[in-house]
């Protein structure tokens, strides 16, 4: 189709957000990355006035594709209301969590960074935690279960805050936590509920839908607490998939293939700029 054609060109690989968001706290890119996402470092740039961000929140759900946001617009709007940057984007292959996830976090395609099937290994090449912990910046990591972002990023210097039991309810009261502490430059957290639900019952499941408006009020309640409580920072928040998904057979889901469903999605951002202390 057409339409899906254009879409494509206009979607830059996942490959480059990492660079855009080592531009935008103002550090040097993981020595693999790509160029940078050139619409999400103009955003950057634009919203917060030629500052830089002091604060990264990135909230990664699991497994929202674009066809997902766009079919289900009323389901996140939670989220598109309180961001203000869309950003297209099309996922590497295979279209699997460890492997996208090791792309958005170096900036390299799998075959440089290493993980090219569903396997969770230790990445050793440099990654966007490296150059933040080179640049004297705090990372906090938060996750639960088996999940990729668990393993793959182990035996950095950063804050790993992991749970074993308790889902995505310890992930996101310690994501609040940390939030309102404002000791960490940088927080990562990760919700793979709407995965979860997808492959057992379908991406369109009203199951695995109630599991995608979870995903956007959570995102919802950490867009308030930046700006109720981040205020004396410039932060940048993302809501940010690994990649998308489809059905089948009409009773359960999956992805990894190099379709548009699995691979296209939409990242979105919002720039909140610091606020005066004490000024009128
Ligand atoms: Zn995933």
């Amino acid at each position: 189709m057409i339409r899906e054609e254009e879409n494509k060109q206009e979607a830059a690989s996942l490959d480059s957000l990492c660079a855009a968001l080592a531009y935008a706290v103002g550090i040097e890119p993981p020595a693999c990355s790509a160029p940078k996402n050139e619409a999400l470092a103009a955003y950057v740039d634009e919203a917060l006035g030629g500052e830089k961000a002091d604060r990264l929140i990135l909230y990664n759900p699991d497994a929202i594709a674009a066809w997902i946001s766009e079919k289900y617009a009323d389901f996140l709007a939670p989220v598109t209301e309180c961001t203000e940057k869309a950003i297209p984007l099309q996922a590497v292959m295979p279209s699997v969590t460890p492997v996208c996830f090791g792309t958005m976090y170096t900036g390299a395609q799998p075959q440089v960074h290493g993980i090219q099937k569903y396997e969770k290994p230790v990445i050793t090449i440099d990654t966007l935690f490296d150059r933040l912990v080179a640049a004297g910046k705090r990372v906090a990591l938060v996750t639960y279960g088996k999940c990729s972002l668990s393993r793959i990023f182990l035996e950095r210097k950063i804050d790993y805050f992991h749970f074993e039991t308790g889902g995505i309810a310890a992930v996101n009261a310690k994501a609040v936590e940390l939030l309102l502490r404002d000791e960490h430059d940088v927080i990562v957290i990760y919700n793979g509920n709407y995965d979860s639900v997808m492959h057992k019952c379908g991406p369109e499941s009203a199951k695995a839908l109630a599991e995608l408006r979870v995903n956007a009020h959570v995102f919802a309640v950490l867009a308030r607490l930046v700006e109720t409580h981040l205020q004396g920072h410039n932060t940048l928040l993302g809501f940010a998939m690994d990649h998308g998904c489809h059905e089948i057979d009409g009773e359960s889901g999956s992805h990894g293939l190099d379709m548009s469903e699995d691979i296209d999605i939409c990242h979105f951002y919002r720039c909140y700029k610091r606020k005066e202390q004490g000024g009128a």
